[in-house]
């Protein structure tokens, strides 16, 4: 072998050690990116799969971080008016369980620059705590590179999808953003869906005129507030509550003036109960509250506390006219339900005992509170 050829030989080997080192890195890289894919469709199948809005929320928070290795994810959702805030509390939903959900007032408050008629781009680039405070408003030790994304539906911006890392050169103004826009509108599609969703349970259970429940969720509930009661030992009371005198109402402010007053007294009945009480519209002047834990003494305690706030001032109506109302109460509790009733003939009883002293609180003249032992006595 002549020199030249063994020189030829070396670099022909070097050439071929370089490539097939090449080679390795990119199958590397090409699983690298199938295992990356594979994750993202999983995470895409959970969230599609969402029934309701925590489980959505739940699963973004807790799968998100993870298959993209991020140090932070926050979502803000824009909530004209605190709509799905109330809607989500009315539900059940505890949104302390999810610290990284915000919410902003309007689609301004998220930041993104407007465009002209373009939708908004994501925002990327190093994490400066002034500029995304609103994202990350208690950011991770160390975040050093954030990407805003705009969740878009129907070219409105619903909310941000906010991913932070602790890697500088994570996210870069230079950085592509097909793949995380792609993410977002899923995510966006997923989170109007739930929330549309649980906007129409809502409206099943509410009655449209006050935002009290339903007859029909009240009658599940005392179904259910009974059964947890009797399984542990405590009372549950239920006050029948009916507006005095309301044809008067009526008849000299008209309709929507005492549609006006339904509003207002529903909201001051609603003022003197817990939060784990439930009120109820279950007519057209007639409301029941079910009291958890309560035995009639407190029932009557609370049903006096109602009864005085609202006659205590008149309604003001839009017009600036001043209407007086009052209320009658009657109050009866379960201690009187054997053990072995069916629940739904507790339910019945319960709501037909307070109804009768209802009725002895109108023949004793109205604006009174009376309990059903003292109704029967
Ligand atoms: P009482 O003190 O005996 O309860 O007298 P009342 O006039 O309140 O009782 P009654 O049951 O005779 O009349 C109830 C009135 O409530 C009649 C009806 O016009 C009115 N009403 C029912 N539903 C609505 C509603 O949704 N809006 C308004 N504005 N009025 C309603
Ligand atoms: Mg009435
Ligand atoms: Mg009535």
């Amino acid at each position: 072998m002549t020199d030249d050829t063994s020189v030829a030989l070396d670099s022909l080997q070097a050439e071929n050690a370089s490539l097939r080192a090449r080679m390795a890195y990119l199958v590397e890289q090409a699983e690298r990116n199938h295992e990356i894919m594979c994750r993202h469709q999983q995470f895409d199948l959970a969230i599609v799969g969402s029934s309701g809005f925590p489980e959505l929320i739940g699963t973004i928070f807790r799968v998100l971080p993870v298959i993209s290795e991020l140090d932070a994810v926050t979502l803000t959702l824009v909530d004209v008016d605190a709509d799905i805030r109330t809607v989500m509390e009315k539900l059940g939903v505890d949104l302390a369980l999810f610290p990284d959900l915000l919410f902003a007032q309007d689609a301004d408050g998220l930041r993104f620059p407007h465009d002209g008629a373009h939708s908004p781009k994501p925002i990327m680039g190093r994490f400066e705590h002034a500029a995304h405070m609103h994202a990350f408003p208690s950011p991770p030790q160390g975040l050093a590179s954030v990407a805003l994304v705009p969740l878009m539906r129907n070219k409105r911006v619903i909310g941000s999808l906010n991913l932070g890392s602790n890697d500088p050169s994570r996210f870069t103004p230079a950085l592509g953003t097909d793949f995380i826009e792609h993410m977002a509108s899923i995510i966006a599609i997923c989170l109007e869906n739930v929330i549309s969703n649980e906007m129409l349970k809502y409206i099943g259970l509410t009655d449209s005129l006050t935002g009290v429940y339903n007859r029909r969720y009240m009658d599940r509930r005392f179904m259910e507030e009974i059964a947890r009661a009797r399984r542990q030992g405590y009372p549950v009371s239920c006050l029948y509550i009916d507006l005095d005198h309301f044809k008067h109402v009526n008849d000299s402010v008209g309709h929507q003036g005492g549609d006006e007053v339904l509003r207002e007294v529903a909201g001051r009945i609603k003022d003197e109960l817990r939060l784990s009480d439930a009120l109820g519209r279950f007519g057209g002047e007639e409301f029941v509250a079910l009291l958890i834990d309560a035995d009639l003494d407190s029932a009557l305690h609370v049903a006096e506390r109602i009864r005085a706030a609202v006659g205590a001032a008149p309604v003001t109506l839009a017009t600036g006219f001043k209407v007086d109302s009052t209320v009658s109460i009657g109050a009866a509790t379960l201690d009187l339900c054997s053990k072995d009733q069916a629940i739904d003939a507790c339910a019945r009883q319960l709501l037909s005992q307070a109804d009768t002293a209802l009725y002895r609180a109108k023949e004793g003249g109205r604006n009174r509170v009376v309990g059903f032992s003292e109704a029967v006595a």
